[in-house]
């Protein structure tokens, strides 16, 4: 559906994309995280046509999108980080006028424009003057004019920039509706944000991606195997069993936050555990099969999600 080969993008001495490829799947929502000036906006803008890659391609339901811009922009529908809006019109003026411009036929406008309102939440406002809207609801009305002509992908520059907590969690639940019918891509320097409403994620640093994947997948990549949550009751209740019981376990690479609690006879141990290559055998049954082994009883083991923020660091050595 979206398909970014090699793209390459400089403003005069500025290298804004170096290089960057993905591809985004039907249906899929994608978010481009990354500090400021990492290249998100310029790759936003190649996709939709606003810039011209110095080198290349980009290419939008098969076509390319230096080559065929029309076409193209009738799969797109496109919220810009600050939307054109036209203070003095009111929300039903603005949809309709943009209808026509985009050249939505005569007969439909009243439907599509009705449609656009309903999906983003705008009905009850839309005989307010746009000047006199809030934030959220300005930026639901900017959503709601790119979706007009019905495009199947939705590419949204910091959707919820600038927005209150409340209306932040509206927009993203928009969002996620929005992402049942159509192909999302969006930019965001909010962890939570593309975790929160994301499928996958591409952690861009200065114009080039850093890693790629579901935010698990990122999290297993970064910390070479995953960690999980390991709890097991073992015999005995020696001090000394505690630091040296995880060596056994095959691809163990470390033993941190160890917790020990002695129950009778027995001792109740949790600790979080990284884990190395396990050579393809899932991570889960090897604990299984090792805790069987060694006669312990495992009560739990639970892969260990990384926060983004953390990943973030590990992966671009700067603070998010
Ligand atoms: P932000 O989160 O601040 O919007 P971004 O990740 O979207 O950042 P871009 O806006 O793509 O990043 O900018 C990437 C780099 O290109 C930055 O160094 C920026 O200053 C520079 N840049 C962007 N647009 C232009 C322009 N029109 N002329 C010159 N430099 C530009």
């Amino acid at each position: 559906m979206i398909e970014i080969t090699d793209i390459h993008k400089r403003y005069g001495s500025v290298e804004a994309v170096r290089g960057v490829s993905f591809a985004v799947g039907p249906g899929e929502i994608v978010g481009l995280l990354g500090p400021n000036g990492a290249g998100k906006t310029t790759i936003l803008k190649i996709l939709t046509g606003y810039h011209y890659p110095d080198a290349g391609s980009a290419r939008i339901a098969g076509e390319n999108v230096t080559e065929r811009p029309r076409h193209v922009k009738s799969h797109l529908g496109y919220l810009p980080e600050n939307a054109p809006l036209y203070g003095e019109l009111t929300v039903a003026e603005y949809l309709r006028f943009l209808a026509e411009a985009r050249g939505v036929p005569r007969e439909a406008i009243t439907a599509r424009c009705s449609d656009a309102a309903v999906a983003c939440g705008v009905t009850e406002v839309l005989h307010r003057r746009i000047a006199t809207l809030s934030k959220g609801y300005r930026q639901r009305t900017g959503l709601a004019q790119a979706m007009l002509h019905d495009p199947d992908i939705l590419i949204l520059d910091e959707p919820t920039s600038g927005l209150d907590p409340n209306q932040i969690v509206e927009m993203r639940r928009l969002i996620r509706s929005l992402g049942q019918e159509k192909t999302v891509i969006l930019s965001s320097h909010i962890l939570q944000e593309v975790e929160a409403v994301c499928d996958r994620v591409l952690i861009l640093h200065q114009g080039r991606i850093a890693a790629a994947g579901t935010a698990e997948q990122i999290s297993v990549e970064v910390a070479g195997g995953g960690r999980w949550r390991i709890t097991l009751i073992v015999p005995g209740s020696t001090e000394e069993t505690v630091p040296t019981l995880f060596s056994s376990l095959p691809g163990c690479t470390a033993v941190e936050e160890v917790r020990r609690e002695p129950l009778g006879g027995r001792t109740r141990v949790s600790a979080e555990v990284a884990l190395g290559d396990s050579g393809g055998q899932d991570p889960g049954e090897v604990i299984f099969d090792w805790a069987c082994h060694q006669g312990y009883k495992l009560v739990e083991a639970a892969p260990v999600q990384r926060r983004l923020e953390e990943l973030f660091t590990r992966l671009t050595g700067e603070a998010p």
